[in-house]
């Protein structure tokens, strides 16, 4: 059987640029474009020209992507002509292959909001569809409060949607914009639209309010709706909107959809889901969500022995699709209550033979369990366990030596007689026969010992240069009778590749110090640097 075709239309530029915290500047907003339209997107809406200066520069230039480009924005104003409507005139002007408007479908917010007639509103949605296809653009109308507008009143809902569709638009987007929509009001309401426009020319445009915007975009695709919006890993203000990085391995890897639907992503482009998701939190600054399905850490993390024993004979066993589908990894957790089947799982993703009589193996068990006892979480950092796994079978070599370091942090007035905290740390560094001496101001004690250790390694710097930490978290721990605590630290090679080592002690600076050799040496080791 044939299958349909859906679409998939990213606002991550637009709407995802609502989320508080998120600022996109012009670099940020190309390269989410340029990964968006690798990755096989239909439409990637990129802003809202003449609303500021950085979308209107952006749609000042033919981006030039396979996507169709989107330029979102208002009908006209009412009581205005097209010709008259500077808002109207920055959209048509833009560089952008179709124009996404924006309209009231709910007759509530048309008197309350827009102070006019239902009539005159009609009328907008009418003159602006028209004026856009006159463009030569393609035109999408978001029908705003889509859903709320049609349980108050759904003869004036349809008609907003319907005198777009009559006007020639592509597409009419049905907008859960307050996002508190259910999925089974979703999918009735869907249905009835469908039976007015062909679901062909119909769109979802979920918020994740009650956490169901994902569930909401499958309920309007059951209904007959062939466009779903989203963002990538749910941006969105408030609670986000429905997260494309969920949605396209469920449309790819579930029968349900997947026997059904075509979409734009290739199997290919989907095993680069997991690291777009990452890209992105990167140029956010944001620490990825380690739950997120399919792409998170810990999407495919088993902890228990019982079930990495099942894992390490057959990976169906536990898990919903296969982890490399999406470009993630399987993950088996070393942790306290690990068996010796989750360590020989371990062993062998990272590529380490080991025989399972072997008794190395029950020591570094018994090492694993000392170690987590007085407080390191070797689950959470995978390269301070290999580190420690290498070791144990005897395989990292000494490649330099710390002999000392010394942190000094000074408050004082500065010239200026503001007060001012200044840390600067000196490191002492043998590396063969050559003994180095680095120095560095940091905004803390950790950052002048991390930028201090990496500033010269001698013959080991340049598989260090791409080194940088993206992530320091801290916990103090209350086990025995004296607080300790606990240092991860996330770091990321030039290749984005990430990992995590810990470093415990009752001193936070020692804490990070281990941390950070972990880290170097795990990139040393990852680098195949010779000893
Ligand atoms: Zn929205």
């Amino acid at each position: 059987m044939a299958r349909e075709r859906l679409y998939l239309f990213d606002t991550t530029l637009r709407d995802g640029a609502q989320t508080n915290g998120v600022d996109f500047t012009l670099a940020d907003k190309l390269a989410i474009a340029g990964m968006l339209d690798e990755l096989g997107i239909d439409y990637v809406e990129g802003g809202y020209p003449g609303a500021n200066p950085t979308d209107t520069e952006l749609f000042g230039k033919d981006q030039k992507l396979k996507a169709t480009f989107t330029a979102f924005g208002m009908t006209r104003r009412p009581g205005r002509s097209t010709s008259n409507d500077p808002g109207l005139a920055a959209l048509l002007d833009a560089k952008a292959d179709a124009i996404c408007f924006v309209a009231k479908s709910w007759d509530y917010h048309v008197k309350v909001a827009l102070e006019t007639t239902e009539a005159e509103n009609l009328a907008s949605i009418r003159d602006s569809v028209r004026a856009a296809k006159a463009n030569g653009r393609e035109v999408l109308l978001d029908c705003e409060h889509f859903f709320d507008g049609y349980k108050a009143n759904p003869k004036y809902a349809l008609a907003c949607a319907k005198a777009a569709y009559d006007e020639g638009a592509r597409w009419v987007v049905l907008c859960d914009t307050n996002g508190g929509a259910l999925p089974d009001e979703v999918e009735k309401i869907v249905g009835d639209v469908v039976k007015v426009i062909p679901g062909g020319h119909v769109g979802s445009h979920a918020h994740n309010d009650t956490d169901q915007a994902v569930a909401n975009s499958f309920a309007a695709v059951r209904a007959g709706a062939r466009q779903i919006q989203g963002t990538l890993n749910g941006l969105g203000e408030r609670c986000g909107n429905a997260n494309l990085v969920s949605i396209i391995p469920t449309l790819k890897l579930k029968p349900e959809f997947a026997d059904r639907f075509d979409i734009g992503v290739s199997d290919a482009a989907l095993k680069k889901l997991a690291h777009v998701s990452h890209a992105l939190d990167e140029r956010l600054n944001r620490a990825p969500n380690r739950h997120a399905p399919y792409v998170g850490e810990s999407a495919f993390a088993t902890k228990a022995g019982i079930h990495a024993s099942a894992i390490m004979k057959d990976p169906a066993t536990y898990e919903h699709v296969a982890p490399e589908a999406v470009g993630n990894r399987r993950k088996v957790l070393v942790s306290e209550q690990a068996g010796k089947s989750n360590v020989l799982a371990e062993l062998e993703r990272i590529g380490l033979k080991a025989d399972k009589d072997d008794p190395r193996i029950g020591r570094l068990l018994e090492i694993v369990k000392e170690r987590e006892a007085i407080g390191y979480a070797y689950e959470a950092a995978d390269a301070s366990f290999e580190l420690l796994a290498r070791r144990t079978l005897g395989k990292v070599p000494d490649y330099f030596d710390v002999t000392q370091f010394d942190i000094n942090v000074e408050q004082r007035n500065n010239a200026k007689n503001e007060r001012v905290t200044v840390t600067m740390a000196v490191v002492k560094v043998k590396v063969g026969d050559d003994n180095m001496i680095s120095a560095a101001e940091g905004n803390g004690p950790v950052n002048a010992l991390d930028l201090a250790l990496r500033k010269d390694l001698g013959k080991y710097q340049k598989y260090i240069a791409g080194l940088k930490l993206t992530d320091y978290r801290v916990r103090i721990l209350n086990g025995g009778t004296e607080a300790v605590t606990r240092v991860l630290i996330e770091s990321e090679d030039e290749a984005g590749e990430r990992w995590t080592t810990v470093g415990v002690s009752p001193n936070i600076i020692d804490a990070s110090f281990q941390a950070l050799m972990d880290s170097i040496i795990f990139k040393l080791v990852k680098s195949n640097a010779p000893a």
